[in-house]
């Protein structure tokens, strides 16, 4: 296996996409593993936008100073359509070129890696990546960074729900964050106790719902909480609450919990995962390795061809929603 660790001089670090807590332990995960090995480090600012308009930044051991406990990304991220286009990438490759970066890591998702992937493929830039998205959708890892701090944010706000819902006897429809994937919306439903999950993979049929919520009545029991992804649509928690209406007359209220799930200081499960990840994208590359993703599996690390992080989506585990069901009865 090819030995880069003489080739590498300087070293790139950008995000991509939608910010996640945990970014910036990653950064600093990332920065003082390549200072220690005399490699020197640039910050590409605002996703792939900062390749295109040479927003490059050198990094520092004092810089990284202060940030392993804070969200967001001192680097800021972005999205940049232009990328999609290849001789977009050409320019994105000539400016790299030109501040003499002969490797990448990339802190993003699915769609980050896909631009990172076409990046090594067609200028054979050395990439690597760490998995930074709440989503918790990338295919090759059990986690990514920012899904734990977003469960538990939206957790902390269903606990507080809760206690106003049972005082008041009132049915709750609490809307938390996936597009594609309801992995929030089943953790955060298992954890925080509701009584149905509403998630984009697995639908569930509302008059069976309705039903559940009528007999549950039936047996005195006279809150619910019902926690929805918001789906293509957010928002979409006032149109079940309309429906259950209509249906019911039962008046259901509802809480969007929305970007404050993005926000906030990284558990210490995200921070180590950003720290471990980060630290061995940089090893992985000096030992020759690229177009992968650092993930874990268990409690190891493990290489993921970023070809094989976007395949398909990573949905929320069905034995999840099964197990709320049975718990909620
Ligand atoms: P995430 O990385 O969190 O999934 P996005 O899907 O928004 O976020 O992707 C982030 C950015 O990655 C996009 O704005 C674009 O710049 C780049 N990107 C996404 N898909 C591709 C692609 N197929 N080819 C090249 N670049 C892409």
């Amino acid at each position: 296996m090819a030995n880069h660790s003489e080739k590498i001089k300087k070293l790139a670090v950008y995000c991509s996409g939608g910010d996640a807590p945990g970014m910036n332990a990653g950064i600093r995960s990332i920065v003082r593993t390549a200072l220690s090995k005399n490699i020197e480090v640039v910050g590409i600012r605002g996703g792939y936008t900062g390749f295109l308009e040479k927003k490059f930044d050198e990094l520092t051991r004092r810089g990284m100073a202060n940030i392993i406990q804070r969200g967001g990304t001192i680097l800021k991220t972005g999205r940049c359509l232009e990328f999609l286009k290849s001789e977009v990438r050409v320019k994105a490759a000539e400016n790299l070129k030109a501040e003499k970066i002969d490797a990448l890591v990339c802190i993003g998702g699915d769609g980050s890696f896909n631009g990172a992937h076409a990046l090594f493929q067609e200028h054979q830039i050395p990439i690597t990546g760490i998995p930074g998205t709440i989503d918790n959708d990338l295919m090759g890892t059990d986690r990514t960074i920012g899904f734990d701090t977003a469960v538990n944010t939206a957790l902390d706000a269903i606990d507080r729900i809760r206690d106003t819902a049972a005082s008041h006897d009132r049915l709750f429809i609490i809307e938390v964050m996936g597009r594609d994937t309801g992995s929030i919306a089943g953790f955060v439903g298992l954890a925080g106790g509701a009584e149905e999950i509403f998630t984009p993979e697995f639908p569930l049929s509302l008059d069976k719902v309705i039903e559940k919520i009528k007999k549950s009545r039936e047996r005195g029991k006279n809150s619910s909480i019902l926690i929805t992804a918001e789906g293509q649509k957010p928002g979409r928690a006032y149109d079940l609450a309309e429906q259950i209406r209509k249906k019911t007359q039962l008046e259901a209220k509802v809480c969007i919990l929305g970007h404050q799930q993005r926000g906030g200081s990284p558990t210490a499960y995200d921070r180590i995962l950003a720290s471990r990840t980060g630290s061995q994208a940089v090893e992985t590359l000096l030992q020759g390795r690229c177009d992968l993703m650092i993930g874990v599996r268990g409690d190891d690390l493990v290489e993921v061809p970023f070809a094989d992080t976007f395949k398909s989506r990573k949905a929320c585990p069905k034995n999840l929603l099964d197990l709320a069901q049975i718990l909620s009865l």
